[in-house]
């Protein structure tokens, strides 16, 4: 039997009325003087319609069975709208649609106006950022500070920096000439869907290729809005094609003989599938997938500002990361003070409505993920970890899950090994720097990681030795258009963003 991670005695109550952490130097025992009043954002900027078709060929149209599905708001379980449910013609269609677009429209294009349409793409998207952020908070669950603050604003940096190389191609790959590689077949997921289109369609776009695009099951909205946003900035029919759809359709689109560019972000386990599907065939593929990251503190490291990058490492969109900092190396001197540190701040999180300016954590993005978590961390008290979770309400509908702390985590333990995705974070102590690498790349997965410590030297030789894609020094989750992203090992190959970012939709020839 599952123990029940949501008993009574980890229950949540109104944390106004709560003891005040120690650290907050009010005394043992003392109520909490204030707290927040709720600031929900309004949703009248965002015109939700009934029903929601497929964008092919600069068109909306329904799907060729007249199929729908329904996409829920996870903060509610209320039916946001009906979407297309694209069939295998409907994308056969996009992908035409996408090939004509290249050859005869997009390809044909001077870059310099390629980059035209992608500089009003991007002013676009920051024109409708308010309406896009409380869109993707609905759909997806985020806390709308997170989509309003980080998804958005990157979205359109994306598109300003691809913009900016468009017109030059020639001299980003010197001595070589950069062609197109024709069509992108894209699928992308659930946890960031307006960002992972931009990191996907920018770079596509930008070196003359054109894109069909399979949004995640649950999170269709912002794809189908940044459809207008297509038609707004007048790109030529074609170029941009998105097909909602389930699992089925992804892996129609990928494996299509007319697609030339694969490109997809989400599970290790379909990351395996998609490629098995495109071995043996001449297509570009880039895949980001899973990770399982630590973070390390060092004793000498600032403890405050550590805590502060730990709880965004692993807090920020409920943990639903693929480069999350879920496992916690912490030096066992300094393990004491920084978990009672790390709990006093989660005592002050504010877990709920996605669309309050003031959530830190906002839903779960489906029953499904919910249901994952949950069994994971039945699973973490089950192996002997110890659980912690700080007293907070929960709303009575909707998929949340409370900010979560496990200590006394062995290696062999499930909730340090697979990747959980959710705000479940594992503590594991190391007493040499040897001990830390070789905790940390004990691990399939090498997307990311971080390392927090006073000295230069360490953080330099920690990088070179962590098998991790990116690795921030006193930091967690930054993000930057310029610069690549992407893992070794069974979290994927490929990089995306930069310079590096271009070159995965590049054919390069000799001058
Ligand atoms: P998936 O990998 O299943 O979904 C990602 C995308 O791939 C979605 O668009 C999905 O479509 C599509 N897809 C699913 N199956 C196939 C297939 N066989 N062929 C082609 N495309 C496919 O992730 P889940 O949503 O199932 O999440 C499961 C776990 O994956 C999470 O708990 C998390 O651990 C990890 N994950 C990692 C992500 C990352 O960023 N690295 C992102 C999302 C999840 P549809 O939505 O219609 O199923």
């Amino acid at each position: 039997m599952m123990p029940d991670v949501t008993s009574e005695s980890t229950k949540m109550r109104p944390w106004s009325g709560d003891r005040a952490p120690a650290s907050w130097g009010l005394g043992d025992g003392q109520a909490i003087p204030w707290e927040y009043a709720p600031a929900p954002e309004s949703r009248d900027i965002v015109r939700l319609k009934e029903r929601y078709g497929l964008f092919i060929d600069g068109r909306e149209v329904q799907a060729s069975d007249g199929a729908v599905f329904a996409t829920v708001n996870p903060a509610t379980e209320e039916k946001l709208a009906d979407v297309a449910r694209a069939t295998p013609a409907d994308v056969d269609r996009a992908i035409r649609a996408a090939g004509r677009a290249q050859k005869r429209s997009w390809g044909a294009l001077p870059g310099r106006e390629r980059a035209k349409y992608l500089f009003r793409i991007a002013r676009l998207l920051q024109e409708r950022s308010r309406e896009f952020a409380v869109l993707e908070s609905m759909d997806s669950g985020k806390p709308i500070k997170e989509s309003r603050d980080v998804d958005v604003p990157l979205a359109a940096a994306h598109f300003w920096y691809y913009a900016g190389w468009a017109d030059k191609l020639e001299y980003a790959f010197p001595g070589r000439v950069a062609r197109p590689l024709g069509v992108a077949a894209q699928v992308i997921p659930w946890n960031f869907p307006l960002l992972m289109l931009s990191w996907k369609i920018a770079p596509a776009l930008a070196a003359g290729n054109t894109v069909v695009l399979k949004p995640a099951s649950t999170t269709p909205l912002s794809a189908l809005l940044f459809a207008d946003v297509c038609r707004q900035a007048d790109l030529p029919p074609g170029v941009v094609n998105i097909v909602p759809g389930p699992a089925a359709i992804g892996m129609h689109l990928v494996s299509s003989p007319n697609v030339q560019k694969v490109a997809f972000t989400g599970s290790t386990e379909v990351g395996k599938l998609i490629h098995k599907a495109t071995a043996g065939t001449d297509k570009a593929i880039t895949l980001e997938l899973g990770g399982k990251a630590a973070n390390i503190v060092f004793e000498d490291a600032a403890l405050d500002q550590a805590v502060e990058g730990i709880v965004n490492g692993i807090y920020f969109n409920q943990g639903e990361v693929c480069c999350a900092g879920s496992r916690l190396l912490a030096q066992e001197s300094i393990v004491e003070p920084l978990v009672e540190k790390l709990k006093d701040r989660l005592a002050t999180m504010r877990v709920g409505d996605p669309l309050d300016k003031n959530t830190d954590v906002g839903a779960i993005n489906s029953r499904q993920q919910l249901e994952k978590i949950t069994e994971l961390v039945a699973a973490g008290v089950a192996e002997g970890a110890d659980l912690y979770q700080p007293p907070c309400d929960l709303p009575e509908r909707g998929f949340f899950f409370r900010p979560t702390l496990f200590t006394n985590v062995a290696q062999s333990h499930r909730i340090a090994k697979e990747e959980i995705f959710g705000p479940v974070l594992s503590v594991l102590t190391f007493r040499t720097p040897d001990e830390a690498i070789e905790k940390a790349n004990n691990t399939p997965y090498g997307l990311s990681a971080g390392v927090w410590t006073e000295k230069g030297s360490r953080i330099l030789a920690m990088a070179r030795r962590l098998k991790a894609g990116v690795v921030w020094a006193n930091t967690f989750n930054r993000f930057d258009p310029t610069s690549p992203f992407g893992g070794y090992k069974e979290s994927g190959f490929g990089r995306e963003g930069g310079m590096h970012g271009l070159h995965a939709y590049v054919r390069l020839e000799d001058r």
